[in-house]
Parts: C-alpha cells; sequence; structure tokens
C-alpha cells in the first residue's frame, strides 16, 4: 500500500469507483470536491452521503478516509455558457464537442486539487477521466493528463502524479472494477447513491440508477450497466 491520495470526488458513479480503488490503493485518503455553478445541486448533496455509505461498507476503508474539502470554483460559470452551468438545452456544437463541455474545467479541478495537495502533504491526485468511454471532452484525454502532470511537477512539486484508474475502460468495465473492489454491496451503493443524470433527475430508480434515462450520461450509465450485468 502507497501512502495517501486526494480523491478528486462530485458523487457521480466514476469518481464514488475512484474513491473506492483508492481506499483500496492508500493507507490515508482524502477527497476534494467543487462547487462550481452546477445547474444541479443534486451532484453535491450526494457526496458526503456516498462517502458514508463507503464508510459503512467497509471497516477499513472507514479508517483510512479522511477529510473532504469542498472548494468554489464558481468562477468556472462566469467565464463560461455551458449546457452544465445554465439551463441550456444539450445539444451538438459546431466543433464536434456537446454543450455540456465546460473549458479548462479538468485543468482547473486538477490544478487546484494539486496545490490543495501541496498543503496536505499529498502528492498523489486520483481522477475518474477516461478516453475509452467519453463524450470526446479534450480534457479527459490520457495525453492531455500527462501534460498536465508534468506542469504540476514543473510548477508545483516534482513529486506530484496523477492516477487515473478509469482511463482505459469503458462504463462496463467500471461497474466490473467496483464489483471487484466491494462485490454486489459496492455496486447496490453505487447504484443507487451515486448520480450522473446531467439533468439533475432522481425521480425514477432504473435498473442502472436514478436520472432522466435520455441525456448522454444517462444513456453511457444505462448501456454500461446492461453490458455488465450481460
Ligand atoms: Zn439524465
Amino acid at each position: 500500500m502507497s501512502n495517501s491520495a486526494l480523491v478528486l470526488f462530485s458523487g457521480g458513479q466514476d469518481s464514488a469507483t475512484c474513491l473506492a480503488w483508492a481506499l483500496s490503493h492508500y493507507e490515508h485518503v482524502e477527497t476534494v470536491g467543487f462547487s462550481y455553478g452546477q445547474r444541479h445541486r443534486v451532484e453535491l448533496e450526494r457526496r458526503p452521503i456516498v462517502s458514508s455509505a463507503l464508510r459503512q461498507l467497509n471497516p477499513d476503508w472507514n479508517t483510512r478516509l479522511g477529510i473532504d474539502h469542498l472548494l468554489d470554483l464558481s468562477v468556472l460559470s462566469e467565464i463560461s455558457d455551458t449546457a452544465l452551468t445554465s439551463d441550456t438545452k444539450i445539444a451538438m456544437q459546431e466543433n464536434g464537442l456537446p454543450n455540456t463541455f465546460v473549458p479548462g474545467r479538468n485543468l482547473l479541478f486538477l490544478t487546484v486539487a494539486a496545490a490543495l495537495g501541496y498543503r496536505r502533504g499529498i502528492n498523489t491526485l486520483v481522477g475518474g477521466m477516461c478516453e475509452t468511454d467519453y463524450s470526446g471532452y479534450p480534457d479527459c484525454r490520457n495525453e492531455t493528463l500527462q501534460a498536465l502532470e508534468s506542469a504540476l511537477q514543473l510548477g508545483i512539486q516534482s513529486t506530484i502524479h496523477l492516477e487515473t484508474p478509469l482511463m482505459w475502460l469503458d462504463k462496463s468495465a467500471t461497474w466490473s472494477l467496483a464489483d471487484k473492489l466491494g462485490g454486489t454491496d459496492l455496486i447496490e451503493l453505487i447504484r443507487t447513491e451515486t448520480h450522473t443524470c446531467y439533468l439533475g433527475e432522481r425521480g425514477t430508480l432504473h435498473a442502472w440508477g436514478y436520472g432522466c434515462g435520455e441525456c448522454p450520461a444517462c444513456e453511457l450509465r444505462a448501456r454500461g450497466y446492461e453490458k455488465f450485468m450481460a
């Protein structure tokens, strides 16, 4: 087991799986979340619920899980006008990216997390970025994150390291990873407690969890779960 890690934790399926992964690989784990003017606060509201459920699932995880940090990055909603931060319909843009793309979001998140890690004495940052099954966001690509890791090492601390355990997994493999880490209890926790839907919908519990069932995030989550169960 390595020493400590700081997990970017949004309350969604991917970051909850990353948190379980980190709790299985590091002796001390802290979490960081960002409030950036998300259109729906439901994701942020799930964070403490998901982390206390993870604590209850496994006594070792409970011991290893340290404090949570919630940071305000609402400047993101001031500088960008996207379907995640304003009441705009989700659509494809002319540049081939969906308008749910918040430019610079992951770059900013990881840079702020690295600075927080510096203060907390934590060199490893864990994020759920993935380029296998994604919406084409350029800041989820492995190449981007490797370049950012180099920049953070040069600009903050040479020992900073980014871990992206989901990078080469599709959504069904992400469910399989959760199964490996925490069995059916963890699958059930992620299925019912995490939130992915872009529209903030939590009215209906589907086989794959709560959500509108129609936005791109719900579609990806549903397809992955179906493949995992098949
Ligand atoms: Zn949805």
